[in-house]
């Protein structure tokens, strides 16, 4: 993100920037070990990010990046085989049915390259592109989540991302090349205590005494592929450090092979939907794993995986997106041709109503996985901010778009694909993707978290230039220091949010589109001005304010998505090939107008202090009496 010289200024080192004095000790100790963990982001700024500082600039994201002609005839070649396989061998529904993915399918992904797609040729890997493998995700995605969670939870997060970001030379020798022979790796991140809070994780890795290996002791719960990997990443805490006189945790990360002594799985989880995940609990016990496998450094675990997750991250928005095309498809076949009171359903207004967010959707969907693997592929860019966006737009977009084509299919969508085969009628997956799906906004960082993240890189800029002044922790004469300096850069960027916003860069730009590119910028300077009255209004206090923030996140994931949308639009209109884009970008855009506008509204017109009120009520027991006259089978 570009900063300037006041934003440049940080909490001296090993102090968060965020005043944590007033919080509960689990609360300070997450949030020590979030900020220390938290990737600083290099490269250029972020478009997506300035958007919440009101500095809305199109032309970092337009023209849209396309593809290099040989890195997209790559793809295109590898995309025909997964293709062909996927139909010819793959029979998704058989694989939901039996919680299983057979051997055969397995080799027959091998075979075509699909557990070596971002592992560089000289390893051994197909070595292409990350819009070449957000294509593949989307494709695999839309066939088969369980098959995708595979491929995924191999290259996304398991081993090959993380070696190939900050691997040494002979990790990179001795572990890639297997892995993109189609050994399988894993991430055991999550544990019993530790879900979206890692500094609870218990799993330890001790050095010896010899200094030759750690000893790793835990146990790591819902490991996807964690039942048949080769290869694990394992994040484990090593020795604490001690920072202003107290004990920080330190969380590591290790390659660990899966057949090591010590090493069981406990039990195989089964879930709603990706019912053929290799996914379980793995015991660690004494296990000894060499000091040559600690990936990076002690206490840079946590940094690996989230570095790891920014890009891995892009995975499930992308498999979504291939199932909006498939529900897309599968909804406009059956609205033209389903009549039900005189006419295809898709006549009545409030199916077509549906049929036209959809289609909208889906392209935004595709836009923004696009454009964000495409600035990781540009290698200079600062993408945490947009992957965050595509992973928690993305996915709940996508959940929405699977859950209107459940409703146009109406009882046929809730019927389980064998069963409408077994009737002798069109037999489509609605009712396996909605279930495939609905873990998309828990796993690889929640909604809520994604919020969290999204908006502390929203506040970012702010506290940097403010956060010394607000931090109680500070003496009274370094606050002061800083409110001037807060004051002389308030003084300059507040007065310029309310001046006409820039010009987006309207040559040769359609129009329609220049309109709605010059309404996202018009919301981002409104946006950043709200950010700055919340933080005068609440101060430090603001980053409890969880249900605002929200809807400060949403409205610059919203922006992000309309402009991605612009842009791809823009790009398809001047290639010649986009049939009708400018009205379906034009449908899209106004659209999230519209739900920007009503977010705006919520933030002075809301009912979040009650509503947090009522819930500690709801959580202290004191309507009960409102749970009577059900069963609860649980409480015997
Ligand atoms: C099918 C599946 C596959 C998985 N695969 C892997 C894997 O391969 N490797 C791995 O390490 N893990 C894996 N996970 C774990 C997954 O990443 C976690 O489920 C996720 O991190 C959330 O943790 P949790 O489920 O314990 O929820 P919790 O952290 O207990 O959260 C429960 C709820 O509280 C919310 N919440 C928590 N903290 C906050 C907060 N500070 N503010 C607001 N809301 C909050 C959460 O968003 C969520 O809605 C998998 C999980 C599933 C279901």
């Amino acid at each position: 993100m570009a900063t300037t010289k006041a934003e440049r200024r940080r909490a001296p080192e090993g102090e968060p920037v965020i005043d944590t004095t007033k919080m509960s000790e689990g609360k300070r100790q997450a949030l020590e070990l979030a900020e220390e963990s938290r990737d600083e982001g290099e490269g250029h700024r972020s478009f997506a990010g300035d958007i919440f500082m009101g500095r809305y600039d199109l032309s970092l994201i337009q023209p849209f990046p396309e593809q290099m002609p040989a890195d997209a005839l790559a793809g295109a070649e590898f995309l025909a085989d997964v293709e062909r396989f996927l139909l010819d061998h793959v029979d998704a529904d058989q694989i939901d049915r039996e919680g299983h993915i057979p051997d055969e399918v397995i080799a027959g992904l091998t075979r075509v390259g699909a557990f070596g797609i971002k592992i560089p040729e000289q390893y051994g890997g197909l070595g292409l592109s990350q819009t070449n493998y957000s294509r593949s995700a989307m494709l695999v995605g839309s066939h088969c989540a369980s098959t995708v969670a595979l491929i995924s939870a191999h290259q996304s997060i398991g081993v090959p991302t993380p070696l190939k970001l900050f691997g040494t030379p002979e990790q990179k020798e001795r572990f890639l090349p297997r892995l993109a022979r189609g050994e399988l790796s894993a991430f055991g991140l999550t544990e019993e205590e530790a879900g979206s809070d890692p500094a609870r994780m218990t799993t330890r890795a001790d050095l010896s005494e010899d200094g030759t290996h750690y000893v790793l002791s835990g146990e790591k719960l819902w490991c996807t592929n964690g039942t048949n990997a080769a290869l694990l990443v394992v994040m484990a805490q090593t020795a604490p450090k001690v920072v202003n006189g107290r004990e920080r945790p330190q969380i590591s990360a290790f390659v660990v092979e899966a057949d090591s002594p010590g090493i069981e799985i406990l039990h195989r989880c089964q879930f709603m939907g990706h019912r053929a995940l290799f996914n379980g609990v793995l015991r660690f016990t004494d296990v000894k794993v060499p000091a040559e496998n600690l990936i990076w450094a002690e206490g840079r675990g946590l940094k690996v995986a989230l570095s790891t997750l920014n890009t891995g991250r892009l995975t499930l928005p992308a498999a979504a997106t291939g199932v909006a095309k498939r529900c897309l498809r599968i909804a406009r076949e059956w609205a033209s041709t389903r009549e039900q009171w005189g006419a295809p359903i898709g006549r009545h207004a409030a199916v077509a109503d549906m049929i036209a967010r959809m289609a909208a959707t889906t392209f935004a969907m595709e836009s923004t996985v696009l454009l964000a693997s495409a600035l990781v592929d540009k290698g200079d860019a600062d993408i945490r901010v947009e992957a965050a966006m595509c992973k928690m737009w993305g996915c709940e977009a996508g959940w929405r778009v699977i859950n209107d084509a459940m409703q146009v299919r109406g009882g046929r969508g809730y019927e389980t694909e064998e069963s409408l085969r077994q009737r002798g009628v069109q037999a489509t997956p609605i009712e396996r993707f909605l279930r495939d799906a609905r873990v998309h906004t828990i796993f690889e960082g929640s909604s809520e978290i994604m919020r969290l993240l999204l908006a502390r890189e929203a506040l970012d800029p702010h506290l940097a230039v403010a956060g010394e002044m607000l931090d109680s922790r500070r003496p009274m004469g370094r606050r002061a220091r800083g409110a001037v300096r807060a004051g002389l850069f308030y003084a300059r960027w507040y007065p310029a949010r309310w001046w006409p916003f820039p010009s987006t860069g309207a040559r040769g730009r359609h129009p329609t589109l220049n309109r709605h590119a010059d309404a996202c910028a018009a919301v981002s300077q409104r946006l950043a001005r709200r950010l700055f009255h919340a933080m005068a209004r609440h101060g430090a206090a603001l980053e409890g304010q969880q249900v605002l923030l929200g809807r400060f996140v949403e409205i610059g994931a919203e922006v992000f998505a309309a402009s991605a949308t612009i842009s791809r639009a823009q790009s398809l209109l001047d290639q010649g090939d986009g049939d009708g884009v400018v009205a379906l970008a034009d449908y899209f855009c106004r659209d999230a107008l519209q739900r920007i506008e009503l977010k705006f509204r919520g933030v002075t017109h809301n009912v979040d202090a009650p509503g947090y009120a009522l819930a500690q009520e709801v959580l202290g027991g004191r309507y009960k009496w409102a749970e009577h006259g059900a069963a609860h089978p649980e409480r015997r």
